[in-house]
């Protein structure tokens, strides 16, 4: 398996990658990444400091006063290239998903091919940054509006989806001539790396994409609050992004964030039983729960509840927890202590606040069987705070009216859906739900290159995506000529 330790690192450390090229620690520090299902050692990567965060920051600068000039053709040829290596180095992609950041196989085939397909969404980015003709009060003159590519971004991403985030942002930033410094999770760098590594390949400059792998808490406020930073875009949860924004609002600097969920899903009596469940599953248990568009709440109309209940609890008591590169297992291991603390935190408080396990609750290893909780209450953590984890709580509601006041009862906005025969519920359900995305008969964990994905409330504000993206990586300049 090729790794990004070329250079004089040794097979054993993945570098830093600047200038298009593997490169130590300036102090020579190491990160151990590790295998989330025993929590063995995966690799080793070199630890980012604020100076090397400084020197990657440097190299785009240098790379966009070149970059921006590129044309349209050449940027797309190189976003199509990128697209096919992908393509070619799909499964080791995917062994990276699996062995650095817990994935199932079936998780990391979905998060492998969409970041290919985002890649590939990219080049048809170049040639729409366009701007428009305008008319004037002015006899005789001309306006318009053209874009200029921003310049150096930083992306910062979660995690839970580290190919998906990273493939999506970095190709859309050089879609339209920004360069990208990228700051991955501490827990999964080396797919990111790989990743620089294919674009390099394809033929971007040196420069273009640099990657600091390390601790965000170390070095990410040097990286956000760095003068030729400017746009920051952030993935994860919903504290440290209120830090990023708050640091980006004292440097009038642009910032999108997209963060985590408490996403609800309804389904009322008329709903296709079999789907419903189906989707509720799905919109939940895909790497065992850690899913910030995943459905932690089921509202159920009170006349199916009981049903639903058997059904889906029948069901989720059986969910494949095997070899994670068997393609039928869809429970993996949870990345890291902190976030198994927090979802045994959460199962505990509900449980000894009155809440039913219905079923789940007991872990193996680093894995927590699906869990179904019935009788949650507002006093439960559970409740209202993310778990991040394959937790689900099932309410019984008595109409659409206390369904949708139920869904609405957060801080987080991200995504929901329903599933309902009724066109008018689910109209009335996508207009009053208070969330960035709604789904109508289909799981609330959806995503397209081209659609605006994102949340309101603590859930963020911005929207990602090809049309969106324009936005946060381009600035519009009004021109007027005068004859
Ligand atoms: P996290 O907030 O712990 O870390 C996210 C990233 O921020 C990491 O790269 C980390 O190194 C970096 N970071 C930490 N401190 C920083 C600082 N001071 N400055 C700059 N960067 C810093 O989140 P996580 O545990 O990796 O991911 C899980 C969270 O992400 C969940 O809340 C989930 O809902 C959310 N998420 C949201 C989306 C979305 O599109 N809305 C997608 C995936 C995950």
């Amino acid at each position: 398996m090729a790794f990004c330790n070329t250079g004089n690192l040794g097979p054993n450390l993945d570098g830093i990658w600047i200038d298009n090229k593997p490169t130590a620690a300036s102090d020579g520090g190491v990160l151990a990444v590790l295998n989330p299902l025993d929590d063995s050692l995966y690799r080793n990567v070199a630890e980012s400091t604020v100076d090397d965060v400084n020197r990657a920051v440097e190299s785009a600068h240098k790379a966009f006063q070149t970059y921006k000039h590129t044309t349209t053709k050449e940027r797309e040829k190189m976003l199509c290239k990128a697209a096919d290596l992908m393509e070619q180095y799909i499964d080791e992609l995917k062994d990276i998903l699996i062995d650095e950041g817990g994935s199932a196989y079936r998780k990391a085939s979905f998060e492998a091919e969409k970041a290919v397909s985002f890649v590939r969404a990219s080049a048809g980015m170049v040639r729409q940054m366009t701007g428009k003709t305008l008319p004037s009060d002015y006899p005789d003159k001309i306006s318009m509006t053209i874009r200029a590519p921003r310049g150096v971004v930083a992306v910062i991403t979660p995690f839970n989806v580290p190919l998906i985030k990273a493939a999506r942002l970095c190709a859309n930033a050089l879609a339209t001539g920004s360069t990208v410094v990228l700051l991955p999770s501490e827990h999964t760098p080396i797919v990111s790396l790989r990743f620089a590594e294919i674009l390099a390949e394809a033929g971007f400059p040196s420069g273009t994409v640099n990657v600091v792998p390390g601790n965000g808490y170390k070095i990410g406020d040097a990286l956000t609050t760095h003068k030729l930073i400017k746009t920051v875009t952030f993935t994860g949860s919903t504290v440290v992004g209120k830090h990023i924004q708050k640091l980006c609002a004292e440097q009038n600097k642009h910032v999108t964030l997209e963060l985590g969920g408490k996403n609800p899903l309804v389904i009322m009596a008329d709903a296709n039983m079999k789907d419903a469940v189906q989707g509720a599953l799905r919109g939940i248990f895909m790497h065992q729960g850690q899913a910030c568009i995943g459905s932690s709440r089921i509202y159920v109309e009170k006349t199916i509840y009981p049903k639903f209940v058997e059904m889906y609890v029948g069901i989720a008591s059986k969910i494949g927890m095997g070899d994670l590169r068997d393609p039928e297992t869809i429970i993996g291991p949870i990345i890291s202590d902190r976030q198994r603390d927090r979802i045994k935190q959460h199962i505990e408080d509900a449980v000894s606040k009155g809440a039913e396990l219905a079923t789940g609750g007991v872990w193996t290893g680093n894995r927590c069987a699906p869990t179904v909780l019935l009788n949650v209450t507002k006093e439960m953590d559970v409740c209202q705070q993310e778990t991040f984890g394959p937790v689900v709580s099932i309410y019984p509601v008595d109409s659409f009216d206390e369904a949708l006041s139920c869904a609405n009862d957060t801080e987080y906005g991200l995504s929901a859906a329903i599933y309902t025969a009724n066109l008018n519920n689910a109209m009335a359900f996508a207009k009053g739900i208070e969330s960035g995305m709604v789904h109508i008969n289909s799981p609330s964990i959806s995503d397209e290159a081209h659609v605006p994905f994102g949340g309101i409330g603590d859930s963020g504000f911005g929207r990602e995506g090809t049309e969106a993206d324009l936005e946060t990586f381009t600035d519009l300049k009004w021109v007027t000529i005068q004859s």
